[in-house]
């Protein structure tokens, strides 16, 4: 019989393991070692089985209330959305999208699958490699965290993220930052789990240590073969992820997609060795470039914020101070 989520949990106590290592004392700050999941037994994780997922997209919008970002202009309960292919954005850090059936269906139902999408917490990220100035960094208790006040805005994370997660905030006049799912890394202390698992009215989403998250995924394809691809998504691809997933039908179809076992980091990682060997100059180019956009970036910050003091309207968007730009 397939466990309950909450005895699941229970049964292990592990949330309250996973929840003091997430947001506890541990440092933050640690990048991935890399892509050995063997190690990530005891990391924070989440399983999606998307054949329990009815679609009704309250985790979205507990992500959307969790994260304080702005109400969409269609509600949470409009089924409409589901027409389109939706990507995780600035303002919707978690998206819910429909495979199958009638798009015209505004009724919860199991005809589709409905896969909800978000950061995939990666073991070995490639988003973590390509920022050079460490303002995303691997947590060894799993959650990928950002730093808005090193982020320089180059967006290499965008590019050299596999599932095209993080979102840049182009409408943000001062200081725009980058947005992906944080795992609620920064509310853990105070919730058992994510706003989204906790929403979720089927527990469609368990949240757990990844190494017992697996054993329950595997537990379940066990028990109903005629269920489930046997499969669990994200137990290898780009070297493992936070975020795993059971399908009913082949990943592919639903958007997740064939990537190799190996993490993008792993793979460059030779021709990283190269450049290192024998391009030390372009590489200080390239720091010394970095640094500059860092400067620019907040120095027009700090300008912009200074004009906006001078309107007399809001002074607390940037979390700049003048001091802190000489
Ligand atoms: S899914 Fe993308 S943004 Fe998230 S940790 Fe992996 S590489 Fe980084
Ligand atoms: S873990 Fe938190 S930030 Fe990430 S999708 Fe869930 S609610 Fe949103
Ligand atoms: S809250 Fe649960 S059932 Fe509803 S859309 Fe999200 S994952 Fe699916």
């Amino acid at each position: 019989m397939q466990q309950d989520r909450r005895n699941f949990l229970k049964r292990t106590a592990m949330a309250a393991g996973v929840v003091a290592a997430a947001g506890g004392a541990a440092p933050r700050t640690a990048r991935a070692s890399g892509a050995d999941a063997a190690d990530a037994v005891d990391a924070a994780a989440c399983l999606v089985d998307t054949t329990l997922c009815i679609g009704c997209r309250k985790c979205e919008e507990a992500c959307n209330e969790a994260n304080r970002l702005p109400r969409p202009d269609q509600p949470f309960d409009d089924r409409w959305v589901f027409r389109d292919r939706r990507r995780p954005g600035a303002d919707s850090l978690t998206v819910v999208n429909a495979y199958g059936g009638h798009p015209s269906n505004d009724q919860p139902d199991r005809s589709r699958t409905f896969v909800k999408v978000q950061c995939m917490h990666c073991l070995d990220p490639a988003c973590v490699s390509a920022c050079i100035v460490g303002a995303l960094t691997k947590s060894p208790q799993g959650p990928v965290h950002y730093d808005a006040d090193k982020c320089i805005g180059c967006r290499y994370c965008m590019v050299a993220c596999p599932f095209e997660i993080p979102a840049y905030e182009y409408d943000e006049a001062v200081l725009p930052k980058v947005r992906k799912c944080s795992f609620c890394m920064d509310d853990l202390d105070a919730r058992p789990e994510p706003a989204c698992a906790a929403a979720c009215p089927v527990e469609a989403i368990v949240f757990g240590k990844r190494g017992e998250i697996l054993e329950l995924a595997r537990e379940r394809i066990h028990e109903r073969p005629d269920r489930y691809v046997d499969h669990v998504y994200g137990e290898h691809e780009v070297g493992g992820t936070s975020w795993l997933y059971l399908t009913g039908r082949p990943p592919e179809e639903i958007d997740l997609l064939p990537l190799p076992e190996k993490s993008p980091p792993r793979l460059t990682e030779s021709i990283q060795h190269g450049i290192f060997r024998y391009g030390a100059l372009p590489i200080l180019a390239f720091s010394g470039l970095g640094a500059l956009m860092w400067w620019t970036n907040r120095r027009q910050g700090v300008e912009e914020k200074g004009a906006v003091r001078e309107n007399g309207e809001i002074e607390e968007q940037t979390g700049v101070s003048d001091g802190e730009v000489n």
